[in-house]
């Protein structure tokens, strides 16, 4: 019980460091038991392991609050932060060498994210949180730790952690708002969506490394004649632009608000907390962003629909390359993004290889198709569409070609949003149409499950597989034994958490494609599984959690192991 570690605190105080070690076990203090998981090694070493449960008659919570998913996912990340703003008040200034006093716990952002800093299970509460437990020099100073787990913890527990001591109201709305987001989610799927865009949602961020509203916007209206009105349970009957399936076009002057849209898009996959402004901005959650990322590895991918017959007759049905320009890398994103399941392509020019996206007539005229490897975009997109269902949201600014592919065009005009489809239309009767060539090859391959699997063997990571080492450099990028593997273009991953959740995905997927060949898609399917049935948490075997990671797409997972290095070719 908590006596025996006030006890155990005493006996350590100003012994060297290694005998905090003593200190791992689990605790009993009045309404929760605390979890000491693993000791650091030493001050200056990653901070130790502590967890809290507290029972689910102590907690609280009404079984209404955390039966269904999403909602519990919604609890959580709201406990997430109260816990976190609670500990902070207390906070105070660590003394001492290395990491002393620092008590560290999930940080989340604008959206709502599954995480393994807080559980939930059947009532019962879990929170994993680190500490860096005190010490001068190397040695122990338990009385500081004794006020962190004493004090500090205890108060933290019973303000944050007791449904009683809460906000009532403010608990209630974060659980209707997650019934009304996943109210939404049902709705684009019933009406055939790619995405909803409530009216007076704001959109742009507040500045490039801030990801809170920006004050003074001007509010999203949609058009009238994209204008759908849908009942949610809690917020009542709500308006704004649901885009419909499809190929959608965004056109606009510079500087109109056009990647501000996309942006929203882009992140709509997942839910956003009460105040961020695009609490009601939904996406189909496969919605994959598309660009150009030239530099990018790409092992055995078949992008021949976008590119054939390259000048030094490399294979393109069997692609791989160290080294990919801005057009195979764009086409190899694109390829990727179908077949990880993606219904929704989300496409800003400001970030693509145009010579991938268009070709226009009067170049068509001057090369001719078959000295032109690159087969555009343009020309793929509408059997994307009408052939596969992938939907196309595309931003652009500059190129007319794109209007003869779209089912829908939208012009941003100062920060306004206007349908403009028709007009288009009747513009384009009387010119003559970009698209005179026609694909040389089908994307419907691309679909045919046996001709695209991949399978490969991985590069052997460390001769001892207990000695593969990951380290994480913020949310861009991570190392596996000596490859590094960088995720900065992959856009839709927000959190850092996430990336660690990835790379040890990876690492996973490594154990088993170094020992022999491995059909990727199969693997990733299985690794999904796993983390559907037992977690996040269960990507790491070992008594207890050394990382903390948030929710991942099964698309995110592709797109880890499509950038990895070590993949024989
Ligand atoms: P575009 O892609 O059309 O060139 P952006 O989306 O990059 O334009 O927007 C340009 C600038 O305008 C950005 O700084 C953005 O934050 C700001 N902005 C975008 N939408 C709004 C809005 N609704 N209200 C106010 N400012 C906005
Ligand atoms: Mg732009």
């Amino acid at each position: 019980s908590s006596v025996d570690l006030d006890k155990l605190l005493m006996n350590i105080n100003r012994r060297s460091y290694p005998a905090y070690k003593d200190l791992k076990g689990s605790y009993q203090f009045p309404g929760y038991q605390l979890n000491i998981d693993h000791v650091q090694g030493d001050p200056f070493a990653a901070p130790s392991k502590l967890s809290i449960q507290v029972k689910k008659s102590q907690a609280g919570f009404p079984e209404s609050m955390y039966k269904k998913d999403y909602r519990r996912i919604a609890l959580q990340d709201y406990l997430t932060r109260q816990f976190g703003k609670a500990v902070s008040e207390y906070m105070f200034q660590a003394k001492g060498s290395g990491k002393s006093g620092l008590i560290g716990i999930s940080r989340c952002g604008q959206e709502i994210l599954e995480r393994t800093a807080f559980e939930i299970d059947n009532g019962d509460l879990l929170v994993r949180f680190e500490v860096g437990f005190p010490a001068n020099g190397r040695t122990i100073n338990s009385f500081e730790l004794k006020k962190i787990l004493f004090d500090y913890l205890p108060e933290a527990v019973k303000k944050s952690l007791y449904f009683k001591n809460l906000n009532v109201n403010e608990v209630n709305r974060v659980i209707e708002l997650s019934e009304d987001q996943y109210t939404i989610r049902e709705e684009l799927k019933r009406r055939g969506l790619t995405a909803f865009v409530a009216n007076d949602s704001i959109l742009p961020r507040e500045s490039g490394v801030s990801q809170r509203p920006m004050r003074n916007a001007v509010k999203f209206m949609s058009p009238k004649s994209m204008e759908v009105e849908l009942e949610l349970p809690y917020r009542g009957k709500i308006k704004g632009m649901g885009i419909p399936k499809g190929i959608t076009l965004i056109v606009g002057g510079g500087y109109h608000g056009k990647s501000t849209l996309l942006k929203a898009l882009e992140q709509g996959i997942y839910n956003h907390i009460a105040g961020d402004g695009r609490e009601y901005v939904v996406t189909c959650d496969s919605a994959v962003k598309i660009r150009a990322e030239d530099g990018r590895a790409v092992s055995h991918v078949n992008i021949s629909p976008f590119i054939n017959d390259l000048p030094n007759k490399k294979n393109t049905v069997d692609f791989s390359t160290e080294d990919a320009s801005g057009s195979t890398s764009q086409a190899a994103n694109v390829v990727e993004a179908v077949q990880s399941g993606a219904e929704v392509l989300l496409i800003d020019e400001d970030t693509c290889a145009t010579n991938f996206m268009v070709r226009d007539a009067l170049m068509q005229a001057v090369v001719s198709g078959d000295q032109e490897p690159i087969t555009p975009f343009t020309l793929q997109a509408r059997d994307l569409y009408e052939k596969q269902g992938v939907s196309v949201i595309l931003v652009a600014g500059s190129s007319g070609s794109y209007f003869y592919i779209a089912d829908k065009v939208l012009q941003m005009d100062n920060y306004h949003t206007y349908d403009i489809t028709d007009k288009v239309k009747r513009v384009i009767q009387d010119v003559k149409s970009d698209a005179v060539e026609k694909a040389p090859v089908s994307v419907n391959i691309l679909f045919e499950k046996q001709k695209n699997k991949r399978v490969f063997k991985a590069r052997r990571l460390e001769k001892k597989r207990d000695q593969v080492k990951i380290k994480q450099f913020g949310k861009d990028s991570f190392s596996i034994g000596k490859e590094n593997v960088d995720l900065k273009y992959v856009e839709q991953i927000l959190d850092s958490e996430q990336t660690t959740a990835l790379s040890y995905c990876l690492k996973i997927l490594l154990e088993q494609m170094e020992v022999k060949e491995q059909d990727a898609g199969q693997c990733i399917d299985r690794l999904w599984k796993q983390i559907q049935e037992r977690g996040l948490r269960s990507l790491c075997t070992g008594s207890y959690l050394p990382v903390s990671m948030a929710q991942i797409r099964r698309q995110d997972i592709y797109a880890c192991l499509n950038r990895y290095r070590g993949i024989l070719i």
